[in-house]
């Protein structure tokens, strides 16, 4: 288990903190977010208090992504949406502002305007090799 401090997501998962809950099993939380960028805008979060993807049990990793497609069909069968994202982020310089591991499941319409904005770059297949080699070898 994380020792991470506790966070606004700790008291929506012992119900100090009122949430519209989707989905509850022994290891994950799903439940709206309060700000929607959409309508069905879902947050699932694992029950053990890991603040980011590098930081969660492979036991819990295991629990999100086993639920994941079940809920994602769920929100894209009743809100009607024709597409969806999950986004992650992980920590501030990603965008996290609730230090609680948590994937936005967001619903797009036809009318759904909002865009993420990626200025992505050719690959540069000198570095792309190195550090392949580096991450791969860095896993354990
Ligand atoms: P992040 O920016 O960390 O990826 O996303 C955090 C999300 O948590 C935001 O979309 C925000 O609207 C949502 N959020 C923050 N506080 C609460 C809350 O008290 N209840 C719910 N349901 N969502 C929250």
């Amino acid at each position: 288990m994380n020792d991470a401090p506790n966070s606004i997501f700790s008291s929506i998962l012992s119900g100090d903190i009122p949430s519209h809950r989707i989905y509850e099993d022994d290891f994950v939380y799903a439940f709206l977010d309060i700000n929607p960028l959409t309508r069905g805008h879902t947050l699932v979060i694992p029950k053990e208090n890991a603040p980011t993807m590098d930081t969660l049990s492979e036991d819990s990793a295991a629990s999100l992504g086993r639920v994941l497609p079940k809920i994602c069909r769920a929100i894209m069968q009743v809100t009607g949406a024709i597409n969806y994202n999950l986004i992650q982020n992980n920590g501030e310089a990603a965008g996290q502002t609730v230090n609680h591991l948590h994937i936005h499941i967001i619903p797009r319409y036809s009318d759904s305007e909002h865009s993420f904005v990626w200025a992505n770059q050719p690959i540069d297949h000198l570095d792309a090799k190195n550090i392949a080699e580096s991450i791969s070898a860095a896993i354990k």
